[in-house]
C-alpha cells in the first residue's frame, strides 16, 4: 500500500472499510520509525513489515481495526494505554506525557469512544485515532460530558495545529476546526446528565459508522 506523504517526516496509509482497518501513521526519526496504529488489513501489515530500522509502535486504543495486525508484526517497542496493554497482553502503558528524543510526544487522550486512548504529537501534527469520536450507550449515540471536557482541554494544550483523525474524511484537519465542533457538542450538555446525546446521523457519517461498529465493546 502506497504511503501518503504529509511532510518529509510524516506519512500514512489510509483507512479501508473492507476490511475495516484504521489509518496507519508513519513518522521517520533518523534511523527510527514511529508507527501510530497498525490496522487490520494485510496491506497495512506489509507496509509496516517492509520498513527498515528500529520500529516503535503506538496503539491509539484497543479496537481491532487499529490493533488487529499486532501479532503479525516485527517491532522493537510498543506503547499504548494501560487498558490496551492489558487487553493485548503486551506493551508499555502510557499513563502520562512521554517525550522522546527526536520530538515524538505521547499522551493519554480522554475519550468517550474507548478506554485508554493515546495520542501522538510530532511538531505541528497530532494523531488522535478515534479519540474525538462518540460511543453508543443504551442504543444512543453519546459523548460523556466529563470526558469531552477533558478531551477539549487536552487538545487545547497541544502545540500541534493539525490533527489526524482515523477514518476521517478528511483525515487531516486544522485543530481549531475540530475543537470548535467539540465545543459546540459540549455546549449542548444538560446539568445533571453525564451524557450528551448526538442527533441521529447519516449512515456514512464517521460518528455513526464507528459507533455502530463498536457498540458494546
Ligand atoms: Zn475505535
Amino acid at each position: 500500500m502506497e504511503r501518503i506523504k504529509i511532510t518529509e517526516q510524516i506519512s500514512y496509509c489510509p483507512a479501508t472499510e473492507e476490511p475495516l482497518s484504521a489509518d496507519v501513521g508513519f513518522i521517520r526519526c533518523g534511523e527510527e520509525w514511529w508507527i501510530y496504529d497498525v490496522g487490520s488489513s494485510t496491506e497495512a501489515a506489509a507496509a509496516i513489515n517492509g520498513l527498515q530500522g528500529r520500529k516503535n509502535i503506538v496503539l491509539s486504543h484497543f479496537h481491532p481495526d487499529h490493533t488487529g495486525n499486532i501479532a503479525n508484526l516485527e517491532y522493537d517497542t510498543l506503547y499504548a494505554g494501560a487498558y490496551t496493554c492489558r487487553s493485548l497482553k503486551r506493551g508499555t502503558a502510557v499513563e502520562g506525557h512521554i517525550y522522546f528524543e527526536g520530538g515524538v510526544h505521547l499522551f493519554p487522550l480522554p475519550s468517550s469512544h474507548a478506554k485508554g486512548c493515546v495520542g501522538l504529537e510530532m511538531g505541528e501534527y497530532a494523531f488522535l485515532g478515534d479519540g474525538t469520536y462518540c460511543t453508543v450507550k443504551d442504543g444512543q449515540v453519546v459523548h460523556n460530558a466529563g470526558l469531552l471536557r477533558e478531551l477539549i482541554l487536552t487538545l487545547e494544550a497541544l502545540r500541534a495545529r493539525f490533527v489526524l483523525q482515523s477514518h476521517g474524511n478528511p483525515f487531516l484537519c486544522p485543530k481549531e476546526e475540530v475543537l470548535s465542533s467539540l465545543r459546540e457538542i459540549y455546549a449542548r450538555r444538560d446539568r445533571g446528565n453525564p451524557y450528551i446525546q448526538l442527533e441521529s446521523t447519516k449512515p456514512k457519517d464517521p460518528y455513526s459508522f464507528l459507533a455502530t461498529a463498536f457498540s458494546g465493546s
